[in-house]
């Protein structure tokens, strides 16, 4: 065992860690490196300011891969959760706050024939959620077959979508590729909850509203196993990453922090070394990196390696990030227009109508920032006392629309837009700029340069139906192994996306195993 060249996972975002635990409980030997000094990577908590902290990228969970709670036992390694089954609650600046879960309506002004139909409407998008939520676990199947038990995992995909029935299956089939604002006015008339439920389809792509593919997204967003529905885990989304690590630290893999690796040696068609940024070798006997597509296949694994036509849809992998994240230190809990007191550490959203939502993407096609962002909010303190001090509070905001490639750059646009962030913040919470005692806003550009995220985004790249499934990242290398013999993708670029899943890294992992290298 000691001889063996070892497995390396390359990151260790919550993907890498997945990845290594799992080949590591496998009795391989697994070594872990990180250029950052901590694991994590896009669900981590740090420090913000003083005395508080923050989940630094993601800050809520509802995608989280059962399997993982099970076999890797993150209970025992310390996971607990300080909310589970938080409800959305849509603010409005006029009218009550409309709140509900996965099938009710708890509160808010809705008419009689948009209450009838949301729970009838939520219910079968999770019938369609749950119908990819089931892929997510499966190796994607291949557009070539040269034998026909490679054709089972296309066949199967198939015989799910039968599965639902001839009514669901026909709706499933027109609706999945259309535009959220499309199928949600065919539903209901409530501005407000069109708005929140738009919102969902939105995050964390390029996209708007009256955008194809957005229910599509929407379905991604919904399609978590889990049963603890949207969670805040006590300590934030850090706390995930750090029962990941010790899981697989306990299985035996190594994790090496501050070690960026920075090309990748291939001899004879197969991946024989990791190079590191220090100028270290180290012999591998299999790549597993977590790194986006474009990170992994261009960078460090080098165009020259791929042949043309591949290297060119790679370039091609769409991967410009569009949301940002702004974390504020509050002297005490603010109070949001229509909101009761017990439901203001929910997920509070900002999206007021459909079309809001729309106007809000508008300037991102240019390249600009919106002047009326849509906005996730997260106020964890509520429920967890361990992220600031007694009686002060922070607020977790995911912002969109903010492009990676904003006309003029991000330097100069920073205060303008954080001014903008704070101007909505206080139409729907009054008085809120008085309560700040300090802000941090993360651009795109900056998750790029903490996480390695080419564009800064969500996914690792846009996660819509031609970037999805077999075409996840690319066609043609949509089951975990590149094109170069040993080296795999295990992160958020792969099958099934991004998120905090896990589902990827523990996909790879199986593949690994396998031996389909
Ligand atoms: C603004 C924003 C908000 C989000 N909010 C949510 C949310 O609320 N809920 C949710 O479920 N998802 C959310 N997401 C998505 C989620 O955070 C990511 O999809 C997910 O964390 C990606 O995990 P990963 O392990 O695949 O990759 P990463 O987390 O990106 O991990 C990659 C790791 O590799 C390391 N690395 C990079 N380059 C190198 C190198 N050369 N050598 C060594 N190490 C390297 C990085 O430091 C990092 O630790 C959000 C994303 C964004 C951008």
């Amino acid at each position: 065992m000691t001889d063996q060249k070892p497995m390396v996972v390359i990151g260790a975002g919550h993907n890498g860690l997945v990845a290594a635990a799992y080949l590591a409980r496998a009795g391989r030997k697994v070594v872990v490196l990180e250029s950052r000094a901590d694991v994590g990577g896009a669900a981590s908590t740090h420090e913000f300011f003083p005395e508080f902290r923050v989940s630094s990228v993601a800050h809520l969970t509802s995608l989280l891969d059962p399997f993982l709670y099970k076999d890797l036992r993150l209970a025992r390694h310390g996971l607990v959760f300080s909310k589970t089954h938080l409800k959305t609650v849509a603010l409005d600046t006029r009218r009550e706050a409309l709140v509900f879960d996965q099938a009710h309506i708890v509160a808010g002004e809705l008419s009689e024939g948009d209450r009838l139909a949301f729970a009838p409407f939520m219910l079968r998008m999770q019938r369609f959620a749950q119908l990819l939520g089931r892929q997510h676990g499966r190796v994607p199947p291949r557009l070539h077959w040269d034998q026909w038990r490679d054709a089972w995992p296309a066949a199967r995909f198939g015989f799910d979508v039968r599965r639902l029935g001839r009514d669901d299956m026909r709706e499933f089939l027109r609706v999945v590729t259309m535009a959220i604002q499309d199928v949600l006015d065919e539903e209901f008339s409530s501005d407000q909850l069109k708005g929140a439920l738009a919102l969902d389809a939105l995050l964390g792509t390029k996209l708007g509203s009256r955008s194809g593919n957005t229910v599509f997204s929407y379905l991604h967003r919904c399609s978590g196993q889990s049963r603890l529905g949207t969670a805040l885990p006590q300590g934030g989304v850090g706390a995930i990453t750090q029962a990941l690590a010790s899981a697989a630290l306990e299985a035996g893999a190594e994790i090496r922090l501050n070690t960026t690796v920075s090309g990748l040696q291939v001899t004879a068609g197969a991946v024989t070394a990791v190079m590191l940024g220090s100028g270290e070798q180290i012999a591998v006997s299999a790549v597993l990196s977590s790194l986006d597509p474009k990170t992994t296949l261009l960078r460090l694994l080098g165009a020259r390696h791929l042949d043309t036509e591949l290297a060119q849809r790679v370039q091609h992998f769409r991967s410009v990030g569009t949301t940002a994240k702004l974390h504020i230190a509050l002297s005490g809990l603010p109070q949001f227009t229509g909101v009761q007191f017990a439901h203001v550490g929910e997920r509070l959203v900002i999206c007021p109508s459909s079309l809001y939502a729309d106007e809000a993407f508008n300037p991102a096609k240019y390249q600009r920032y919106s002047e009326q962002p849509m906005m996730e909010l997260s106020l964890p303190t509520v429920y967890d006392s361990t992220l600031a001090p007694s009686g002060r509070h922070v607020l977790s905001a995911i912002v969109q629309y903010a492009p990676y490639d904003v006309v003029g750059g991000w330097t100069a646009a920073r205060a303008p837009f954080e001014a903008v962030i704070m101007q909505v913040l206080e139409r729907y919470a009054p008085g809120i700029g008085s309560l700040v005692l300090g802000t941090e806003l993360l651009t795109p550009v900056d998750l790029e340069e903490r996480f390695g995220m080419t564009g800064g985004h969500w996914h690792h790249g846009e996660l819509s139906m031609d970037q999805a499934l077999m075409m996840r990242p690319v066609h043609g290398i949509a089951q975990y192994q590149m094109p170069v013999k040993g080296l795999l993708l295990c992160g958020a670029g792969a099958h099934p996306g991004g998120g905090v899943m896990g589902t990827a890294g523990r996909n790879a992992a199986r593949v690994a195993l396998k031996g389909l290298l």
